[in-house]
């Protein structure tokens, strides 16, 4: 190890420009470049011991590679070294001094205890005052060698140095700095701000990384040095390096920038291939042109198809004539019609004289679905087939036996779809409606080969409007379409606020709603993960409602615990006009469609996502009524939950809102741990990276495509980190 320079250290770390000679990695030093260094437990760097690890393994860091890896949030604005005589008013600076004495100087706050120490260089001296870290005194006994970085202040007349953070660098008179003792890290040049916790410092990690930068030149970079050039980007153990201890800010932003690139193109790599070899491996029936049934279908609807729904109509039809399964997923927000775009897709499977499935994530919608087709289909001669958990063994039977049978058949139902006893003879098109309420392993255990090795055609749906940068992350492997228009004639719902001291006005408002023949839902607030305490505070609302505000109305009462059959009974009651009022949990937070509801009653509003209202807000605005959606909020909602939900009440737009909560609460939440998997991404972060992930999906693609192997030399280290980062990851998305 060297020495560092004469008036300024050599800082170490920064880019390699600066590394000392001796550690720059030289042309022989390649053959001893081992990455499995990379993967040693954190235990084996120097002054790890099992407490520290334990912390560390807490914030998922176990390797020397995760170390490496867990990359600062925020920098630190450079401050270099100067002369204590050149030290500068309310300037923070850093200084190299020696301690000469040092003294606890307790004060009349209780718990404040100041240490103050004179400390000086060359040029001269000053006073240095720590705030209660007394521990330090017996260090300074010994009259070590310190970086300090602070900042000079003057109090009563008084000038002395306010200490931000310091480092003992040395008791011997020559500073040394060497990788296991890195000197500087904490108060010279840019310094890293971490991710950190209350057992482990940001300090300590700050140390702990300094410690096991060294071994990053061990990384092999992924992506090909032609790719690097092009995007001006610098190798992976360089990116490393300058990330943690950059010589300027920008020099860090471009390394962090580098590292979600990498991140970001693995993902794309990942995911196009398993798109790619989907199609290359699996057949489907082609459905060739379409027939007269959905001619018959389209020409017998009460309305035109909107532009948006003829589009993703033409979408549909061009992926079922192909011989490859199609995987598209269907978005578009709240009432944008996508059950005809599905009932399409789905007579088209029919047409071709195969099975047609559709499946719903609650029994209620799956009653819907069936109910509503069947009478729009009745004339067509199609009469769906339910199959659903709830049904008798009798009823269960004659579904199965129909299924059998070499006709041509449409079953709607819920997961009772996937159980083992089902089995499709020929499904040729799928459609699986609210797909993110299905868990991986469901919505897979749909979709397998007939005996003759066809796959069916899925079309999956959500309400949910992503956002861009979610759907290429999530469904990647996925073509999408989008249902971006509304059918015309809707008036937007008019959403408002409401305090707790105008409930009562509230209330007097829905009773006139009701008086001039409308209906109102009203859903009680959400109590995460506890399905019996939602039950209960549902159950609680509907009897203090239905001997109170709204005494005398027709109330009825819906949660997921009912039996199915009651369930069923209160929603055609409802739907038929003979109940005023719904009252009930969020299971009528999808599809449910009445369209003489014109008032949605929301209690708790803050306890739910944005997204998640606005799909509750969707049950209500489709007839000709003006419609309303009433939040109530308490005195207690903090500013942020007002803003959200202030933003809430101004926007109709299910994307703008999908947006703010991608924002607010973070990806991993939009749909809830269940699905996302994605809060696997490290460093690229999906509400501020759209632009780096743009480049990569686009990078990627332009790789396939001229190397859909990626056997090229310059693309295999590419291949085999894709794989091992994300290929498990995604490989639900193959099947689903
Ligand atoms: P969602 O996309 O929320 O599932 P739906 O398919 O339930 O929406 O459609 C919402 C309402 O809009 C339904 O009552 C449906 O009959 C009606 N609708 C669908 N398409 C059109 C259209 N092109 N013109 C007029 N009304 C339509
Ligand atoms: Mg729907």
């Amino acid at each position: 190890m060297r020495s560092g320079g004469k008036t300024r250290p050599v800082f170490p770390f920064g880019s390699k420009k600066r590394l000392p000679e001796g550690e720059r990695p030289g042309p022989t030093s390649k053959a001893r470049l081992d990455p499995r260094l990379l993967d040693q437990a954190v235990t084996s760097l120097k002054g790890v011991g099992g407490r520290t690890a334990a912390g560390l393994a807490r914030m998922g860091i176990e390797t020397v590679g995760d170390l490496l890896e867990h990359i600062p949030f925020r920098y630190e604005e450079p401050a270099s070294l100067v002369a204590v005589r050149d030290l500068s008013e309310e300037k923070e600076a850093t200084v190299k001094v020696r301690v000469h004495s040092s003294s606890l100087r307790r004060t009349r706050r209780p718990g404040l205890k100041i240490l103050e120490a004179i400390v000086g260089d060359d040029t001269g001296s000053v006073k240095a005052v720590w705030y209660n870290q007394e521990y330090l005194a017996d260090a300074f006994a010994l009259r070590p060698e310190l970086l300090i970085r602070g900042r000079l202040k003057r109090s009563r007349g008084e000038l002395s140095l306010s200490v931000r953070s310091h480092e003992i660098i040395s008791e011997s008179k020559t500073h040394r700095r060497s990788a296991e003792r890195p000197d500087g890290v904490h108060t010279l040049g840019v310094v890293p701000v971490y991710p950190a916790t209350g057992e482990l410092s940001v300090r300590r990690i700050r140390t702990l990384v300094a410690r096991a930068l060294p071994l990053a030149r061990n990384y092999v970079d992924p992506l090909p040095a032609s790719l690097l050039t092009a995007m001006r980007y610098p190798r992976r153990p360089d990116a490393l390096a300058a990330v943690h201890f950059p010589a300027r800010i920008t020099e860090g932003r471009l390394a962090r920038d580098r590292l979600a690139f990498e991140e970001l193109l693995l993902l794309q790599v990942a995911l196009l291939r398993r798109r790619a070899r989907e199609r290359g491996q699996k057949r489907a029936v082609s459905l060739g042109e379409p027939g007269d049934l959905v001619g018959r279908y389209l020409a017998g609807l009460p309305f035109a198809p909107t532009r948006a729904q003829s589009r993703v109509i033409r979408e549909i039809d061009a992926d079922l004539a192909g011989s490859a399964p199609m995987r598209r997923l269907l978005q578009g927000d709240v009432g944008s019609g996508k059950t005809l775009v599905a009932t399409y897709a789905l007579l088209r499977g029919l047409e071709a004289g195969g099975q047609a499935a559709m499946m719903a994530p609650t029994e209620v919608l799956a009653d819907q679905h069936a109910m509503r087709l069947g009478e729009q289909l009745a004339d067509l001669g199609i009469l769906p087939v339910l199959l659903k958990g709830s049904q008798s063994a009798q009823e269960r039977r004659e579904a199965l036996r129909v299924l059998e049978s070499e006709d041509p058949v449409l079953v709607i139902g819920t997961h009772a779809l996937i159980q083992e006893s089902v089995r499709f003879r020929d499904l040729r098109v799928v459609v699986i409606d609210e797909q993110h309420r299905f868990g991986v392993e469901q919505r897979q255990a749909l979709l397998s080969a007939d005996e003759l090795g066809h796959w069916p055609h899925v079309l999956h749906m959500t309400a949910t409007p992503i956002p861009r940068t979610l759907s290429l992350t999530l469904y990647g492997d996925l073509d999408l379409s989008v249902l971006d228009e509304l059918p015309p004639g809707r008036t937007p719902v008019r959403t408002r606020l409401v305090r707790e001291d105008r409930v009562g006005r509230m209330w007097a408002f829905v009773r006139r709603e009701l008086d001039e023949g409308r209906q109102a839902y009203v859903v009680c607030p959400l109590i995460e993960e506890n399905d019996a305490l939602c039950v209960a505070s549902a159950t609680k609302k509907f009897s203090e409602l239905a001997e109170g505000e709204l005494a005398g109305y027709r109330i009825g009462l819906l949660h997921g615990q009912m039996p199915a059959a009651e369930k069923r009974q209160v929603m055609g009651a409802f739907a038929a006009g003979e109940l005023q009022v719904l009252v009930s949990t969020t299971v009528i937070e999808v599809g449910i469609d009445v369209s003489n509801a014109s008032v949605m009653v929301i209690e708790g509003a803050r306890r739910f996502g944005l997204s998640q209202l606005h799909q509750l807000r969707g049950r209500v605005g489709r007839g000709a009524a003006e419609s309303f959606c009433l939040l109530t909020v308490d005195a207690t909602d903090d500013e942020e939950t007002r803003e959200r939900l202030a933003l809430f009440a101004r926007t109709s737009d299910g994307f703008a809102l999908a947006e703010a909560d991608l924002a607010g609460r973070g990806e991993g939440q939009l749909f809830g741990r269940r699905q996302s998997g994605f809060g696997d991404l490290r460093v690229a972060r999906l509400t501020t990276d759209a632009r780096l992930l743009y480049k990569a999906r686009e990078a990627a693609r332009r790789m396939l495509e001229t190397d859909p192997g990626l056997e090229d030399p310059r693309h295999v280290l590419l291949r085999e980190e894709a794989a091992r980062r994300f290929e498990q990851k995604t490989e639900w998305l193959d099947r689903a």
